[in-house]
């Protein structure tokens, strides 16, 4: 098998899809895979969907297209709002699109009568995270023009939390989503199919003990594929951590002197580095560096250390026995890391994991009680 490579365990996708849809059904809320960590990467996506996911969202079109061109048959919504060049591209192959410029949306339009369809808006909300979105009290007046309008829909709301600022939603900003939610509603007619609350990190929310309101979907990519909760990096409960494994072949194990004073050139692995100095006395080298991954996202072997990286080479150092030369390291990776080995041009990614089944109704309908630990 070729190295690197990424494992990835499509039963653990799976597996996690229908645990987390299993636990916000109940509440009213369905799950939008979100497949840009992985480039739209089609088996992956389908994993989602055979586990309960309502639809397929991604932040590129380039990863749309590639999601369209294996024949994905569920919704797909673009959840960046689109690049002005790209609105013939995206009312071909997406239903719908987050946006938060009128311009944008009236080049979807046009491009949308062009195309003889009807394209999906749904209008982002600023609501304290202060990357994209529409600020609250400019949302009627948009969504009035946007109702105006011919070529498009529009199909509902969302909120977006903790990408830019990394804070968790509060039960507060929720509330006031939701307000603002009734608002457009009174203000345009009872029109909103889908009131979107956020990504992974409103989990702890919508999990919690406070009524969920008018939310009635989440945009879901780190939960789903990692099984953790992106603010606390904690793991959720009954959710597999380890569906993907990162594997890198050892090049060298010879010894070296211990390092003298070397001039740091990155200050995040001086720490790293200086932590070989004392204890590890042996180390060997995988073929893997910076152009593949993010390093610091990885989490080393038991017992080892990450010693530094160059572009091609990861240097790491052990106590114990050193790997032979041409065996395999497995590595785990954070969401960061993720997204740069799936995106890695030398890296191939090998699928494991049964064949697709749909969830039973059985495994489909029992509900635990929600927890993050
Ligand atoms: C990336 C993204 C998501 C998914 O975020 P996760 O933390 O991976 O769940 C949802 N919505 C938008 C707008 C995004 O950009």
């Amino acid at each position: 098998m070729s190295c690197p490579r990424i494992e990835v365990d499509l039963g653990k996708i799976r597996s996690n899809t229908q645990t987390i849809a299993g636990r916000l059904g109940p509440r009213g809320i369905g799950v939008t895979g979100v497949t840009k960590g992985v480039c739209g990467h089609p088996a992956i996506a389908q994993a989602m969907l055979d586990g309960g996911a309502a639809g397929l969202a991604d932040a590129r079109i380039s990863n749309v297209q590639r999601l369209c061109s294996a024949g994905m048959t569920g919704p797909i919504t673009l959840i960046r709002t689109p690049m002005l060049s790209q609105a013939d591209q995206v009312v071909q192959s997406c239903e719908t699109s987050y946006n938060t410029e009128i311009l944008v949306i009236s080049a979807l339009a046009a491009a949308a009568i062009r195309n003889g369809s009807v394209h999906g808006i749904f209008l982002m909300v600023e609501m304290g995270d202060l990357r994209d979105g529409i600020l609250p009290e400019n949302l009627e007046d948009i969504a009035q023009q946007v109702m105006q309008m011919s070529g498009v829909a529009l199909k509902g709301i969302g909120a977006n939390f903790a990408c830019l600022n990394g804070l968790a939603p509060t039960a507060l900003q929720m509330a006031a989503f939701c307000d603002i939610a009734n608002e457009i509603e009174r203000v345009c007619g009872p029109f909103l199919e889908i009131v979107s609350g956020g990504n992974s990190a409103n989990l702890p929310w919508a999990l919690g003990e406070h009524a969920t309101g008018r939310v009635n979907d989440l945009r879901l990519g780190e939960a789903i594929l990692l099984g953790v909760e992106p603010v606390s990096g904690d793991r959720i409960e009954g959710m597999y951590t380890d569906a993907f494994t990162l594997v890198a072949e050892v090049i060298e194990t010879g010894a070296k002197p211990a390092p003298s004073a070397i001039a740091l050139v990155e200050p995040t692995l001086a720490r790293r580095r200086i932590a070989q100095a004392s204890g590890v006395s042996k180390r060997f080298i995988v073929a893997m560096g910076h152009q593949d991954t993010d390093i610091l996202g990885l989490s080393m072997p038991v017992g080892s250390t990450l010693i530094g990286a160059t572009s091609d080479h990861l240097v790491i150092g052990t106590p114990g026995t050193q790997p032979t030369l041409g065996s395999e390291v497995r590595f785990q990776m954070n969401y960061n890391a993720l997204m740069h080995a799936m995106a890695a041009p030398d890296i191939k990614v090998e699928l494991l994991g049964s064949p697709p089944t749909r969830p039973s109704r059985h495994t489909q309908g029992k509900v635990e009680h929600l927890a993050l630990v």
